[in-house]
This record gives structure tokens, C-alpha cells and sequence, in this order.
């Protein structure tokens, strides 16, 4: 019987020196046949499984990891969650997103310590308040939360940003109240427990080499390093070795891959009220509850399948904090790790299926996709239990880069080292 937790659980567990707590999911065996594997053990992976036990009825589910539970980029993100989109094709999907966050800690019955503590997005020109307005008032029709500050707004939410002498004058923020932070392992547990729960089986340590083809090619199961799996279809949620594992299977699609860098400070007094952005180059941050400074900038410039990151961009996230708040000085950096990012060549997703009959794509998450996973998951189930897009997620489809339907939220073209 899966164990709920509960006040009533801990009280009697505490009484009795926390001895009945079992293993929070089955580390299951690979078995033969599957009515549908997903390849990777991430945030989109497990949620997927969740979803298509939950809410499907698909049970007979299996989700191959290559490595732990946690281990990739679910694990290594800086726990940002928002809805503050511009583009048709975006804001529903996040907003999705968003709701099912205010709702996930209760449907999953685990604690991911979602916190709703404001993202405010920070302009330093004329030019950019504007493009900042024009993306509140897009959030705002279709009913997404969004509020201007202006100068003397910002400084009264932030004052320890740089308002005097400053090199980048902050001359308004756009705040989305409803965001903020999620822990993400937190997130990986809970989806990895309340689908052990519905009986998917979570297969760790299993590397998926190649593919298992049956007539005209199509994907009928993988090989792994834990033998070969059946399975009705298969879903693809690798992230960051999304283009490694397409090769196996003999396509190339539009994603590159790229380091993006996180770095935590010593634990501090709370002095940061919610997640902060800088509009004049590559530098966000926020506070952990344990009271680390959380921060991180932009990929490293060159593509890369090493989650480890290079000192220049170390050196640009420092230069944008000191010019934003000049108090990160006296901090010191306890850690910084990086993740490999899914570049997609519009900043945007992919949720489709693939050009094999059989596999289906969950793909191109950029560095936005923590905060996408309960919507990736909802959506990519509803694609392979139904084999129509979700409504949320029309958009996300593979040959808008042939027909030029892209979804380009920040107008750059295809320049994943400027997104
Ligand atoms: C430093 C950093 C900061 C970020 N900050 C944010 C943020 O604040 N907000 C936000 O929304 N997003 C953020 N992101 C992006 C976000 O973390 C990712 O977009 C998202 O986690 C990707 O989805 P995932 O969780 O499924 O990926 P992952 O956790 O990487 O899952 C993919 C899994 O596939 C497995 N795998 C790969 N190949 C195989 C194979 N052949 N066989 C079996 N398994 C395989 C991997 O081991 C991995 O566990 C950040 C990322 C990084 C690195």
C-alpha cells in the first residue's frame, strides 16, 4: 500500500523514531513489453508517466533512466517558475503550467516547496518598459497576471538594487505575482513517487543505445543496457541529449546543445523577495529558503554535451550582478554546476510526433523548462494516448521550422546562443 503523507503520518512516525517510512518509489526491473516507454528519468519524463496513469488510464508504463532519478537538468536548474509569455503560442501552454503548479503539491501528495513569491522582469530603457507593457497587457488578455512597477515601484519591492550612480538605470519592472520558485528535486521525487504509485515501473541506471524497428522502419521498443524493451509507442524526454538520441534513431532534428551555469552563494539573511531579472545583460537571481543566493546568466556560447561551463560566462553573470546589485560582492559562492540545454531554433518547444512511426518527441526545452514540466507532461501524455495535440500545445509542432511558422517569443531568429 503506497504511504500518504499526511500530519497524522508524521506525528506517529516522529513518535516512533521515523522507522516506517518506506522507499518513496519502486526501482523497478525492466520487463519485456511495455504499452508505452519513456526515455529519460526528468521533471517531463516522470510527469509524463504520472499523467498517463493518472489522469489516461494508461498504467502499463515504463520510464528508462540512464542515470539517477534527479541527475539531469531537473536537478540542476535554478527553480524559476513563471507564466510571463507573449506569443499565441505560448502563453496558454505556460499559463497550463502555472495552474497545475498551484495544484501539484496536493495532487501529488509531496511538499515540492512551491512558492509563489513574484518574478519581476526589470527594464532599463524607454524601449524596453514598452516591450515589457506590450507583453503585460498580451499576459493580461488572456487572463494571466501582470502589473508594471515603475521606477519607484521596483526600488520600494527591491531597495537594495543599484538606483544611484547606476551604469544600467532600472526605469521600470514588469512583476508576474503568481511566479516564482519550485525545489527541483523536490519536483522529480514527487512525479517519481505518485507514479510508482498509479504502477509505472521507474527503471534506473538503463541507458537507451539504439532502437528496436519493426515494418517501414517504425519504432517498435528500445535497446538499452538492461536489454531490449518492447513497446506500443515510445516517448522521447532526453533534454539536453535529445539530438544524441535521435541520431541512434537516424534523424537529426533543429536543436543544439549548450552548457547553462548555476551558482549559489553562502546562506544569507532574507534579503531578496522573489525571483529578479536583469533587463541590461545576462544575470537573474533569487533566494533560496535555506538562504542561498541563487543565480545564473546565459549559455555558454558553444555547443557542448558536458555539463560543466567555462569562466567567461562565470565572469559575465558576476559583471551583471555587481552592476545590478553591487551588495553581491561580499558574498561568497559556495558552489556552480551546469546542465546540457536542448537549444530549439525558435526558443520554442517541440511536443510532436517524430518523422518514425512509433516515437514521439518531447524536445527543445532551451533553459525555460522547469517551469513547463506539469504542462510537457500533461500535454506529451495527452499526444500519446490520443494521438492529437493538446490544445495547450498546438503550436509545439515539428514543421513550423519548414513552414516558418515559428514561434520566436524574442523576435531573434534561429541563434540559440542569443536566446
Ligand atoms: C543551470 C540551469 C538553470 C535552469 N534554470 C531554469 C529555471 O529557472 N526555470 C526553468 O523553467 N528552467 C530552467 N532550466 C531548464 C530546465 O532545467 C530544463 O529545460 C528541464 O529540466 C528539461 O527537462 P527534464 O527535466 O525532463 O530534463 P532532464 O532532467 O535533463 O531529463 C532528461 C533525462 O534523460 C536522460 N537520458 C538522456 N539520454 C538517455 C538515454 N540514452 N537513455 C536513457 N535516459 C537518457 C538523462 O540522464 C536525464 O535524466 C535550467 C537548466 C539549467 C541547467
Amino acid at each position: 500500500m503506497p504511504q500518504h503523507y499526511s500530519f497524522w503520518n508524521l506525528v506517529r512516525e516522529a513518535l516512533r523514531g521515523h522507522r516506517g517510512w518506506g522507499p518513496v518509489w519502486r526501482d523497478a526491473t525492466p520487463r519485456g513489453a511495455y504499452d508505452v516507454v519513456i526515455i529519460g528519468g526528468g521533471g517531463h519524463g516522470l510527469a509524463t508517466a504520472f499523467y498517463l496513469a493518472s489522469r489516461y488510464g494508461i498504467r502499463n508504463v515504463a520510464v528508462v533512466e540512464k542515470g539517477w532519478i534527479g541527475g539531469g537538468n531537473v536537478g540542476r536548474n535554478t527553480t524559476i517558475i513563471r507564466s510571463n509569455y507573449m506569443l499565441d503560442g505560448n502563453i496558454p501552454f505556460y499559463e497550463l503550467s502555472m495552474k497545475l503548479w498551484e495544484g501539484l503539491e496536493q495532487e501529488l501528495n509531496y511538499n515540492a516547496m512551491v512558492s509563489q513569491r513574484g518574478v519581476l522582469n526589470l527594464a532599463h530603457s524607454d524601449a524596453q518598459r514598452d516591450a515589457y507593457a506590450r507583453r503585460g497587457n498580451a499576459m493580461r488578455l488572456h487572463g494571466v497576471d501582470a502589473e508594471l512597477l515603475d521606477r519607484e515601484g521596483v526600488r520600494r519591492m527591491a531597495p537594495f538594487l543599484n538606483f544611484t550612480a547606476e551604469r544600467f538605470p532600472i526605469v521600470a519592472g514588469l512583476l508576474q505575482r503568481r511566479g516564482g520558485t519550485a525545489r527541483h528535486d523536490a519536483v522529480a521525487w514527487g512525479y517519481a513517487r505518485a507514479a510508482s504509485n498509479v504502477g509505472v515501473d521507474i527503471i534506473q541506471n538503463c541507458e537507451v543505445t539504439g532502437f528496436l524497428r519493426g515494418p517501414e522502419g517504425a519504432v517498435t521498443g528500445v535497446e538499452t543496457t538492461r536489454g531490449a524493451i518492447r513497446a506500443g509507442k515510445t516517448g522521447m524526454a532526453v533534454a539536453g541529449n535529445t539530438s544524441r538520441v535521435a541520431a541512434l534513431a537516424g534523424f537529426r532534428l533543429p536543436i543544439e546543445s549548450h552548457v547553462l551555469q548555476a551558482f549559489v552563494s553562502e546562506a544569507l539573511k532574507p534579503v531578496i523577495p522573489g525571483v529578479i531579472t536583469f533587463g541590461a545583460g545576462h544575470f537573474y537571481i533569487s533566494q533560496s529558503d535555506k538562504g542561498g543566493l541563487v543565480f545564473g546568466g546565459d549559455i555558454d556560447g558553444y555547443n557542448s554535451y558536458a555539463s560543466r561551463g567555462n569562466l567567461p560566462v562565470v565572469e559575465d553573470v558576476c559583471e551583471g550582478g555587481m552592476a545590478l546589485m553591487p551588495m553581491i560582492g561580499r558574498a561568497r559562492l559556495l558552489r556552480s554546476w551546469g546542465g546540457i540545454m536542448d537549444m530549439s531554433m525558435d526558443g520554442s518547444p517541440i511536443i510532436d510526433a517524430s518523422p518514425l512511426p512509433g516515437l514521439w518527441l518531447n524536445a527543445g526545452w532551451c533553459y525555460g523548462g522547469f517551469k513547463a514540466t506539469p504542462a510537457s507532461g500533461l500535454v506529451f501524455a495527452h499526444l500519446l494516448a490520443t494521438g492529437t495535440p493538446h490544445p495547450a500545445a498546438a503550436a509545439y509542432r515539428l514543421d513550423r521550422f519548414a513552414t516558418g511558422r515559428v514561434i520566436d517569443e524574442k523576435g531573434q531568429g534561429a541563434q540559440p546562443n542569443l536566446h
